[in-house]
């Protein structure tokens, strides 16, 4: 906590932005030159001048090839105005002059003022000066505890900071920690796994929502592995000028390979490692494209083993990630940081609370049960929140009210991002998610049911039931198919027994259920009516990406119809199935649910004893019928 991410503008930088701004004057007022330093010349028409030739009214001209000046008779023979107009091409000009009596004479080549000729010499590398003083600045942001990089730009933080970060800074995010403890064993001892044969992994993708510690997480683990931490961020790779990402990805690695071992982290790696496939017009965005290749060879080239350089990358937009960074060798590993439960919210003020003083009715158990969907970074705002409200008002603790106060402010400022369920909304998906369980078990094909769980879960679903196939399968029969969609359709079938209407939570199950059956039908020629046939394509069409995967085969418009009534067929039938076994188990489904909307979690022992007692239903509604 004691570390910054953003470097503050330095003394070096602001002495570099001033020369900017001085030279960029200057040029401008290069520019301008012989207005600002010669005579002010009014501009005339080509046609006005020419009139004026024919009534005699000019006295001498000076033609030159892109301005012609010229002076008209004044009285007494005294000189008179100085105009100046732009001619246009014209082969009879020095005759029309003679004949009307003008004394002319081609322009001089320029003869600059000495003082502007010495500007024009020494503004070009005054400017350059500049610009070269203006990045060497930006790349040494003057920070206390932090070594910069010119180049690369990454902040090192090294060992024996005061605010040195440890695990025990991070809580509710256990199975990361569990995954994250192998790494920081890796770069203590890495001879132990070489001398043995096994081979370190380089890259280690963090995944989760905004706030959920990902940054924290990695500085834990360099903390807690005492070894340097280059951190920079995705979008700083890429910048205005093509080839500036890529050489920085080699310079960073070059400098964390002489301090080896140590960790680099790439904050927002999808910025640089947007998959290639869906980046809109091919072609689209070089400069990204080079970096991102630059980080590909890089982690290829270095040999783990006598450097021990751990790339940790967080990202919240994994589905978004060229899959060639996923390739083993490079960030193969991927461990979820997702929002924390009860238990992790707790953990998590309880560490916070450590920073401010707390009154006697603190009671933290119950702020943790009021904030579910809050992430980390929510709940460190959340203490802070409370102890300004304490403070504005002149206590010397922090009360249980200024806590009320503060979620509530908290709670408007998420609502707005749409990640906090009210009580209305958490009831809803907890018999959703139930429904989906209580489907699963009885149903072939589900996979057991690990845990269910309605904390706020990944980036988009409001909660989530979490099943694991209890063997690996490759080949899933037509029962088996059917079990899984009517599981699909479990939470929707939850909603409408209880509630009796149905919101938009299942708009994803219902893709997936559909998807399947129209697998089942097109695919796989499980369908009685359509026969063994494949209506569809699997090939993958290069060009567009994941949307056109197996696009149609040409069928026949009766055949399309006669399609879309079998996968109709198929989820309804499993539509039915679904209600049939929730309406079978309604007093169940009541227990489970308010079991769920209590600890927010149920998974283990205590899950299985519930879903045991689902009782199956009998006639289950055969395809197609
Ligand atoms: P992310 O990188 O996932 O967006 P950060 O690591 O930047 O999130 O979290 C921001 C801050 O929120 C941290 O510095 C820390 O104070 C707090 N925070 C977030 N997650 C946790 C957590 N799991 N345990 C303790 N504090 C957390
Ligand atoms: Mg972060
Ligand atoms: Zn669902």
């Amino acid at each position: 906590m004691a570390i910054k991410d953003q470097p503050q503008p330095s003394r070096a930088r602001q002495i570099g932005n001033i020369l900017l701004l001085v030279s960029g004057l200057f040029l401008l007022a290069n520019l301008f030159l012989p207005n600002l330093f010669g005579q002010p010349i009014p501009r005339v028409p080509y046609s006005l001048f020419i009139h004026q030739v024919q009534d005699h009214e000019v006295a001498r001209a000076s033609v030159g090839q892109n301005e012609i000046r010229y002076q008209l008779k004044g009285e007494n023979d005294q000189p008179g105005a100085v105009f100046s107009t732009t001619p246009i091409f014209d082969l009879e000009l020095p005759k029309r002059l003679e004949d009307n009596g003008v004394e002319f004479a081609a322009t001089p080549p320029p003869r600059n003022s000495w003082f502007g000729n010495i500007l024009s010499w020494v503004i070009p590398p005054l400017v350059f000066v500049a610009i070269w003083q203006f990045f060497i600045s930006r790349g040494s942001g003057g920070q206390q505890g932090v070594l910069s990089i010119g180049k690369s730009r990454a902040k090192v933080y090294v060992e024996g900071d005061s605010g040195k970060i440890t695990f025990a800074d991070v809580a509710g995010v256990e199975e990361a920690k569990t995954e994250l403890v192998e790494i920081v064993d890796f770069l203590k001892t890495p001879q132990r796994y070489i001398q043995i044969g096994a081979r370190i992994p380089k890259g280690v993708l963090l995944i989760g929502p905004p706030g959920t510690g990902k940054t924290l997480l990695a500085k834990a683990v360099a903390g807690e592995a005492n070894v340097p931490f280059f951190s920079i961020s995705g979008s700083e790779f890429v910048e205005l000028f093509v080839g500036v990402g890529s050489s920085r990805v080699r310079d960073l690695f070059e400098q964390a390979k002489k301090q080896a071992p140590c960790i680099i982290f790439i904050d927002e790696l999808d910025a640089i490692g947007k998959s290639r496939a869906t980046g809109g017009f091919y072609g689209g965005n070089d400069e990204r494209e080079q970096t991102l290749n630059q980080l590909l060879t890089e982690m290829d080239g270095f040999a783990a083993g006598e450097q021990t350089v751990i790339v940790l990358a967080a990202t919240n937009r994994p589905e978004t990630l060229d899959p060639a960074l996923l390739r083993p060798g490079r960030f193969d590993r991927q461990v979820l940081v997702d929002r924390p439960d009860l238990q992790g919210r707790l953990a998590i003020l309880e560490i916070h609370a450590k920073e401010v003083k707390l009154g006697k009715d603190v009671d933290l158990k119950a702020i943790a049960t009021r904030t579910p969907g809050f992430a980390g970074a929510d709940l460190a705002n959340l203490v802070n929140e409370a102890a300004l409200l304490a403070a504005r008002n002149n206590r010397t603790a922090v009360s249980q009210a200024d806590f009320a106060e503060a979620i509530e402010r908290v709670v408007a400022g998420l609502e707005k991002k749409s990640r906090v369920l009210n009580d209305k909304e958490k009831k809803i998906v907890a018999y959703h998610e139930v429904g989906h369980a209580m489907v699963a078990v009885v149903m072939p094909g589900s996979g057991k049911v690990e845990k269910i769980s309605i904390v706020p879960r990944g980036m988009a679903a409001l909660g989530y039931t979490l099943q694991l196939p209890t063997e690996d399968r490759f080949l899933m029969s037509e029962t088996e198919l059917q079990g899984q969609i009517a599981t699909l359709l479990g939470g929707r079938s939850a909603e409408e027994v209880v509630f009796g209407s149905i919101t938009t939570g299942a708009s994803n199950d219902l893709q997936r259920a559909t998807d399947l059956a129209e697998r089942m039908v097109t695919t796989y020629g499980m369908s009685k009516v359509l026969g063994p046939l494949a209506y569809q394509q699997g090939q993958q069409n290069m060009f567009l990406g994941n949307e056109a995967l197996n696009p149609r085969r040409m069928v026949s418009p009766e055949t399309a119809e006669a399609i879309d009534k079998e996968v109709k067929n198929i989820v309804e039938a499993a539509h039915h199935q679904a209600l049939d076994i929730l309406k079978e188990n309604r007093e169940l489904l009541e227990t489970i649910a308010s079991k769920l909307l209590e600890t927010e979690v149920i998974e283990g022992e205590e899950l299985n004893n519930l879903l045991n007692q689902v009782k199956t239903v009998e006639s289950p509604v055969a395809v197609g019928t």
